[in-house]
């Protein structure tokens, strides 16, 4: 059906008017008189010609003689609102005065209105101007109501309506659809209703009503259903009460909404921000409610509660070596672990489900994942401390455990501090940071351990997180600078090499290694900054070659962690090719501890390194494992005898044999040896007399600046002539 359209209403086309009458004269008046106020008149002789027009032509109004030869206007207007977009089309019929029969048969027939034939023109143009507006108001009525349906449908809703007594409950179909009923099931009872929530709800919802019913209140719900074809749908439902005329309650109307989908994205955008995606632990945010909780209820009822920080030691250097994926692996594994110590009873525990308002403190009980490779555990109500200690060994025991990623097993281990409420804190916060504090001395004790939080622990897990800052800072800002010490071959008195040792200009004071490198190590920022020291030490050795004519090898101590690294050899590649320099002017020193411990790890890396020339020197020789037996197969250049052996020559005996041994083992092997820490001449005299003729020490120089270095090889007396160390 074709808009009605109205008079005066300029945005609008004039509205269309069929007029149909078998009076010539009548038809041209009436024409006329409707034209003249705007409309547009199409006629029509008799009923047929209007049928035929009716064809392709809808208009907004027919005004319809209702006595004519052949098609009368009754049978005209029964035929018409057969046609298409007719069915409600306005139909005025025109009758004889005093025609009550005729009336009565133009409603049966299906007239809108009658109008008595008048040759007072405007009464007639005023009916029809009516008849418009009101079809128009009806079609747009229809219209929305139609609307509304659709958008009830889109929005998965609809209204129902129930009255007590026989009428019961009705649903509008697109009620019925969210139902996943047919829009003619109109007989789906309260019963019947009921009966489709699921087992666990449906006496909650049973009980509800009752109570809303009592108090007349408002009814806003939320239900799970189970449909006909089996699927589980959650309705939101909510009415509100009607009241007869006496004020008396007498049913209810609203409407039913399908949020099921909303709810699975709220719950899952819950799910997101509450747990880890990676472990499916509660996440930081989760933890810290929870421990809020777990600490209201303690406060309450005067418990203990305890809170463990547990912290993966060395979890850097997997994540370094094995590459993300076999990390992210680790931190599943042992998040099961912690998981399952906490929860023996559960293997997928509380996972996923509703954070319900929180019952028991059962609950409260959580193992999650602060971020990083930190968790931490809650224990609602402990005894005391040693019930703390108790659960943390089981923790340890658990990361112990041999974990197998890409094939092969690792051992991880963690440290793990304690806090316990009331005791080391009265928030979170507080025993959130005491337990950090206690997780931090553990580390600095030599990690793999528990210990509860101790007020003296404080000061000094602080300094060092300042200092490991500051330290982060240093690398970026470039704070950092390599001092040099050189390598001395006494007989020949010349210059083999030198020793690049770290400093960090903090300020006015000039850091030494002892100070920040252990630190450096346990952050894992050993990496970075032995990636710099290769880079310095290639760009001093072109910058010596450039300004002073020296060419000098250097050797640059790398933590045994640097090895494992898969792309160290491709570093230092790049760092001698940037500056121009041969890989043979970089030597590598690691310590014999350093090496011993990560042996299988560290072996490929040292023969990539042998075969593109550059040299490798055992450092701390001798004070490692005493088995020297894996030296035959190491490719290695250089044995660096420890200065705690060179201290004691002359003092004690044995150290000028375990020398022996060492300068011994080395000539069978081919291997070149430097004694350090030589500080006097009778220490020089008797490695001479040993036959260790390369040294290094404050007998010859201290560690220099570069710049010192050059200008200490040009003094008089200094070793002058310098060579490429031997390959
Ligand atoms: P190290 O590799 O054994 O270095 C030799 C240390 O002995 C240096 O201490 C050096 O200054 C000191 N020294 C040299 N001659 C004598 C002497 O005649 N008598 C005595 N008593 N000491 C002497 P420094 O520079 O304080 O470095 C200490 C340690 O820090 C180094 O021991 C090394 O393990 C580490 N280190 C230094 N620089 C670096 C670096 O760039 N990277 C890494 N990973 N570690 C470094
Ligand atoms: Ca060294
Ligand atoms: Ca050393």
């Amino acid at each position: 059906m074709s808009l009605p359209r109205e008079e005066g209403d300029d945005e609008r086309a004039p509205p269309g008017v069929l007029l149909v009458d078998d009076d010539e004269v009548n038809l041209l008046l009436t024409a006329s008189a409707l034209r003249s106020r705007g409309m547009q008149v199409r006629e029509a002789s008799g009923g047929a010609a209007a049928l035929r027009l009716l064809q392709d032509w809808t208009p907004d109004l027919i005004v319809l003689d209702a006595l004519m030869p052949g098609l009368d206007g009754f049978e005209t207007c029964r035929r018409l609102r057969s046609l298409p977009g007719c069915e409600l089309l306005p139909v005025l019929m025109l009758t004889g005065l005093d025609d009550d029969a005729s009336i009565e048969r133009a409603y049966d027939a299906g007239a809108t209105d009658f109008f008595v034939k008048s040759t007072q023109w405007s009464l007639l143009c005023g009916r029809v101007r009516n008849l418009l507006r009101s079809a128009r108001t009806h079609h747009e009525l229809l219209r929305s109501r139609a609307k509304l349906a659709r958008a009830q449908d889109l929005a998965r809703m609809g209204s129902f309506d129930w009255r007590f007594g026989p009428r019961g409950l009705r649903l509008e179909p697109e009620a019925l659809r969210v139902l996943g009923r047919s829009p003619r099931d109109r007989r789906l009872g309260l019963r019947r209703m009921l009966r489709m929530l699921v087992g666990a709800e449906r006496h909650g919802m049973a009980a509800l009503l009752r109570e809303v019913l009592r108090h007349s209140t408002v009814l806003d719900t939320d239900a799970t259903v189970a449909l006909p074809d089996g699927r589980r749908r959650i309705i939101h439902i909510e009415a509100e009460p009607e009241f007869d005329e006496h004020g008396n309650l007498c049913g209810y109307t609203g409407v039913i909404q399908d949020v099921t989908d909303r709810r699975m994205i709220e719950d899952r955008i819950k799910h997101l921000a509450n747990f880890d995606s990676l472990t499916g632990l509660p996440n930081r945010r989760q933890l810290m409610w929870r421990a809020e909780r777990a600490l209201e209820h303690a406060r309450r009822l005067g418990h203990r509660f305890a809170l463990l920080l547990i912290d993966l030691d060395r979890f850097k250097g997997i994540n370094d070596t094995l590459g993300h994926g076999a990390g992210d692996e680790l931190l599943v594994e042992i998040g099961r672990r912690l998981r399952a110590c906490l929860n023996p009873g559960d293997a997928l525990g509380d996972l996923g489900v509703e954070l319900n308002p929180l019952h028991s403190h059962r609950v409260l009980e959580a193992v999650g994942r602060l971020g990083g490779d930190e968790f931490v555990a809650l224990l609602p109500e402990i005894d005391g401390e040693a019930c703390a200690k108790r659960l943390a060994e089981r923790l340890l025991q658990a990361t112990r455990a041999p974990v197998l990623l890409e094939g092969r097993e690792y051992f991880v281990t963690a440290s793990v501090g304690i806090a316990i409420y009331p005791r080391d804190g009265h928030s979170v916060v507080d025993l959130l940071r005491n337990a950090d504090v206690a997780m931090y001395s553990v580390k600095s004790a030599g990690r793999n351990a528990a210990q509860a939080y101790r007020p003296h622990l404080a000061g000094q897990s602080r300094q060092k997180l300042e200092l490991e800052s500051a330290l982060h800072k240093a690398l970026e800002r470039g704070e950092l600078v390599l001092h040099y010490q050189p390598k001395v071959e006494v007989g020949g008195h010349r210059v083999t090499g030198v020793e690049a040792l770290m400093r960090w200009r903090r300020g006015t004071e000039l850091v030494l290694p002892a100070d920040f490198i252990p630190l450096a190590e346990e952050t894992g920022l050993i990496v970075p900054m032995s990636e710099w020291a290769i880079r310095e030490a290639a760009r001093q050795i072109r910058s010596w070659r450039d300004e002073s004519g020296l060419d000098l090898s250097v050797a640059i101590n790398l933590p045994s962690r640097a090895f494992e690294r898969s792309d160290l050899v491709e570093q230092i590649q790049r760092a001698a090719v940037l500056h121009g320099v041969p890989l043979r002017a970089l030597e590598l020193e690691i310590t014999e501890t350093g090496l011993m411990k990560n042996l299988q790890e560290v072996i490929p890396a040292l023969h990539r390194l042998t075969r593109s020339g550059v040299g490798i020197s055992i450092d701390d020789f001798g004070t490692g494992y005493s088995s020297l037996a894996y030296l035959t197969q190491l490719p290695i250049s250089e044995l660096k005898i420890d200065r705690s052996f060179v201290h004691n020559l002359g003092i004690t005996e044995q150290s000028s044999a375990v020398i022996s041994a060492i300068l011994a083992l080395a000539r069978s092997l081919g291997l070149r040896v430097i004694a350090e820490g030589v500080e006097n001449h009778r220490q020089r005299e008797v490695l001479s007399r040993l036959g260790c003729d390369t040294m290094q020490g404050y007998l010859f120089a201290e560690p220099l600046p570069a710049a010192a270095l050059a200008d200490w090889l040009g003094t008089p007396g200094a070793p002058t002539r310098t060579v490429w160390a031997p390959a």
